[in-house]
């Protein structure tokens, strides 16, 4: 259902979402639940009757930003004493209930399984407020079946693109990983209930859908095998033939589940975009071992070649860490001298920062100091930019196709879209390209943007 009808006697609610994917995805989830129970969205926190922070808890910087914002936040009862204040997520799966002394003036503590709860929960905390006797609660508990409570959507017009969940949590407990703490055992939705997702979503306009998960190729790793294929690659394969739907992509993968039968599926099934977001983390055997990661440099390269033999025109992304604990200048030069070889589109890189509760703070190897790990991160990113420039020349005049999402979010004056490659594309354009699948000639680049004319469009 697109976005309801929403007045101002209606109590409002404003959703702050720190992270990822998912947890952009947990949080529409949560608004579209409020929405039904007759809650509008609150342009600011300052209007609000309701604020939920949504948070994230991959470094402890995440985890600051979002306790520095509830102190902030708390002075606004000074004004709007009935204000409602909560935590919602991965901080908050992680703190739990301790979260109250933490930060006084707190009513709600919502984990990652309990999404489905906030509304009977907000509702409780305000009726409490309002009259007079504010109470504080706190679900962290796990719950058998949360991972299908994530599966409704707050549509807004002309919107073409949307996330899917189709599992939660993850059983490969990397070393440096706080996921596996904040976002349990691994679920997988059932199979039947995404396609009725999707189908909904298409019938609704999308075109588009990114399926989510935090190992999404090892999606239902414990359904049958089906004609020699995994459960993703049936998923994929449904969703391949629903009409109406143009594309499909998927992250975040893990190089375990990366197996012959989902490399086949690029060039097989049309509309699986041909971009691979491929975390690596280090080029070192070393590093990729006390991490936990489960392969080494030469299959991960392995992997690759194959992703390219089967799709050269593949567009390949990742994540690395530098400075991991014990990380010497030649486990630096093995990730350097892979991410050269496989030369990837684009990359992510993040200096490891310790996170309490994971196997990596008991490393016993020697802590890489700030200023290494801020030297050896730029090494990277130029070596990502010095690239992409030069890919950027070759793509100039070439037509690709893009999906139009609508204004540029650095000039609203401007369309922009992505291609297959998921490489985000700009031009000039008018309402009427909105929500178009177009060919259109690249015309300049910076190396990760391109730009588009739009004389050659129509
Ligand atoms: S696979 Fe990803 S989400 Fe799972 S533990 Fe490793 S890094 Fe974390």
């Amino acid at each position: 259902m697109r976005t309801p009808r929403e007045n101002k006697d209606q109590p409002s609610v404003y959703l702050k979402t720190y992270g990822c994917q998912m947890n952009e995805r947990d949080s529409e989830q949560v608004l579209r639940q409020l929405q039904d129970r007759g809650y509008r969205a609150a342009g600011s926190e300052k209007e609000a009757d309701v604020i939920l922070l949504n948070t994230c808890s991959v470094r402890d910087l995440a985890e600051q930003k979002a306790l520095r914002k509830m102190v902030n936040l708390r002075a606004l009862r000074k004004k709007n004493p009935g204000v409602v204040l909560g935590f919602l997520g991965c901080m908050a799966q992680r703190r739990g209930g301790a979260l109250e002394k933490e930060m006084t003036g707190l009513d709600l503590v919502v984990g990652t399984q309990k999404f489905h709860r906030v509304p009977e929960l907000v509702e409780q905390a305000r009726q409490a407020r309002l009259g007079g006797r504010p109470g504080f609660w706190a679900e962290v508990a796990e719950e058998e079946g949360s991972e299908s409570t994530i599966r409704e959507h707050v549509l807004t017009p002309r919107q073409v693109t949307a996330f899917v969940s189709v599992m939660q949590g993850c059983d490969m407990h990397c070393s440096f990983c706080i996921v596996p703490t904040t976002r349990g055992q691994e679920r997988s939705r059932l199979m039947a209930e995404i396609v009725a997702e999707v189908r909904g979503l298409v019938g609704q306009g999308i075109r588009e859908v990114t399926l989510l998960g935090q190992i999404v190729n090892l999606y239902g790793r414990r359904m049958p095998i089906r004609e020699g294929k995994s459960a993703f690659v049936q998923l994929l394969e449904q969703l391949n033939q629903l009409e109406g739907l143009d594309r499909i992509r998927f992250t975040s993968p893990h190089p375990r589940g990366m197996k012959a039968d989902l490399i086949g599926c690029y060039g097989r099934l049309e509309k699986l975009c041909e971009h691979l977001h491929l975390p690596v983390q280090s080029g070192s055997d070393r590093i990729l071992k006390q991490m936990g990661r489960g392969y080494t440099a030469e299959q991960y390269r392995r992997i690759v070649d194959q992703v390219r033999q089967t799709c050269p025109e593949i567009g390949l992304t990742t994540d690395v860490i530098v400075g991991y604990p014990g990380e010497t200048e030649a486990d630096f030069e093995a990730t350097r001298k892979l991410m050269e070889e496989v030369d990837f589109d684009n990359g992510f890189i993040f200096r490891y920062s310790p996170r309490e509760g994971t196997r990596a703070t008991k490393e016993t190897g020697t802590p890489v100091p700030e200023k290494v790990k801020e030297e050896r991160n730029q090494e990277l990113l130029l070596l990502l930019t010095r690239r992409a420039e030069a890919k950027a020349q070759k793509r100039v005049g070439n037509l690709v196709e893009i999906l139009v999402e609508g204004p540029s979010k650095t000039n609203q004056s401007r369309l922009t879209g992505r291609t297959r490659q998921n490489r985000p594309v700009v031009f000039e354009g008018g309402e009427r390209h909105r929500g178009q699948l177009l060919q259109v000639r690249i015309t300049a680049s910076t190396g990760f943007t391109d730009y588009a004319d739009p004389s050659i469009l129509d």
